[in-house]
């Protein structure tokens, strides 16, 4: 009887759009999903949360290309402030987990794990499904610790058995699956009788960041993609209105863009010794083998104060928060200076025009995105900058989910005042 349920639910809740492709299959899924099935009692009364995710919209976007549905929105920040360094990868994870990169496990796009000896690189997918690369308890994990269902339409972190769970639903990141498919899997995901219904959904969209790297923030083609996804934003909130249903939906980015230029590209290994471990996404790591070896590095690396600059790992920036991530760090972090980016011969600089990851406290072309609307939410125009870390005990506040304090960085203060 618990597998025809749990069979019913998985076809109801996956089956039902063109998506079959990408899904995790039956079977797989079968064995993988350790997400709770069933909503508690307690959990039926919540309310529900999408969170959105822009990846690469920028903070100035949606008043200078006129996206209108997301200025319609209750709550508008002036901008969300990505937290070091300002890529994909960590800043998807610290939202969903609540935690700086320095604690949630994913310092970089790119690095290596001394202990696991094992590169982190976010196109490996094996990799990227290692739950061992990933600390803390995300939105997702929480959601079924305490017996609520969850659901993600791709969101980094999802794909890996963190503590051994998954979110109930979801679905191996696919960038090919269009723009009406996912919205659709989320609107449909909200029709599913109330036990199996999911009170929190991710929904990734990746098309600002592309069309960013490749024609920059101040592009047409920029404008049109903006214009686009806010179209598609527009669609999902008819569709939501539809359902009768208490739903707040919550629309962030990892990230801004800024320009670069090519004959900027920086190729560390003309600056490094051949045998030396390194990685070039920003910051970029040296993995030294040796304490004379690293001496000589840092002696030559030092003399260039005007490209980038660098850092013993014992004496970093503290609001880098990389205190705890001794074993992930390189002896050597570079982190370039604007417009400088980092590169390899052998790999020609790939990303197009533009790029991120740069300080977010010196570049405030990194800055990101915060919209909110719903029930939950009081009207508040221009909501001051606030770190990213601060999404989770927010999301936690709306749906009723009890985390410990001293678990994550973020504190529900700093967004308790947009709550009704
Ligand atoms: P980047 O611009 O290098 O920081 O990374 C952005 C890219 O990450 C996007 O173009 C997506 O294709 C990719 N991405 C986003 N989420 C995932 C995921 N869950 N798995 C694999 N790749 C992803
Ligand atoms: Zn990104
Ligand atoms: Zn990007």
């Amino acid at each position: 009887m618990k597998y025809l349920l749990f069979f019913l639910l998985i076809i109801v809740g996956c089956k039902q759009n063109t998506l079959i492709n990408t899904q995790v299959s039956v079977e797989t899924a079968a064995k993988e999903i350790k997400g709770t099935l069933v909503n508690s009692t307690k959990q039926l009364e919540k309310p529900y949360v999408i969170l959105i995710s822009l990846d690469g919209f920028r903070y100035d976007y949606a008043e200078r290309y006129g996206a209108a549905n997301l200025l319609n929105f209750d709550v508008k920040a002036e901008k969300m402030i990505p937290t070091f360094p300002s890529k994909t990868f960590p800043n998807h994870y610290a939202i969903a987990s609540g935690l700086y990169p320095g604690h949630n496990g994913l310092v970089s796009n790119e690095f290596y794990d001394r202990n696991l000896d094992l590169t982190y690189s976010i196109s490996n997918r094996e990799i990227v499904e290692n739950p061992n690369f990933y600390n803390g308890t995300p939105l997702w994990v929480l959601a079924s610790q305490q017996k609520m269902v969850s659901a993600s339409m791709f969101w980094v972190g999802s794909e890996a058995p963190i503590k051994n769970k998954y979110p109930t639903y979801y679905y191996k990141y696919d960038g090919s699956i269009s723009h009406a498919d996912r919205v659709n899997q989320a609107i449909t995901w909200l029709q599913l009788p109330e036990e199996s219904r999911p009170h929190f959904i991710t929904v990734y969209f990746s098309i600002t960041d592309d069309l960013g790297h490749k024609f920059g923030p101040n592009s047409n083609e920029i404008s049109e993609g903006v214009n686009e996804i806010d179209r598609t934003i527009g669609q999902l909130i008819s569709k939501v209105n539809q359902l009768n249903l208490p739903v707040n939906i919550i629309v962030v980015s990892d990230h801004g863009m800024m320009e670069v230029n090519r004959k900027d590209v920086i190729y560390l290994e003309e600056l490094l010794p051949h045998n030396v471990k390194f990685t070039t996404s920003f910051p970029a790591m040296v993995y030294a083998s040796n304490k004379n070896q690293l001496d000589s590095i840092y002696q030559k690396l030092i003399t260039d104060t005007t490209r980038y600059k660098v850092y013993l790992k014992n004496n970093l920036p503290a609001w880098y928060h990389y205190d705890a991530a001794q074993d992930r760090i390189g002896d050597l972090i570079i982190m370039p200076k604007a417009p400088f980016t980092f590169g390899r011969r052998s790999e020609p600089y790939a990303k197009g025009t533009s790029t991120h990851g740069y300080d977010p406290k010196f570049t405030p072309e990194m800055g990101a995105i915060f919209y909110a609307k719903g029930p939950a939410f009081k009207k508040v125009d221009n909501l001051p900058p606030f770190e990213n870390i601060h999404v989770y005990p927010l999301v936690a506040e709306i749906l009723g989910l009890t985390y410990k304090q001293d678990s994550i960085d973020g504190k529900i203060k700093v967004l308790s005042p947009i709550l009704k």
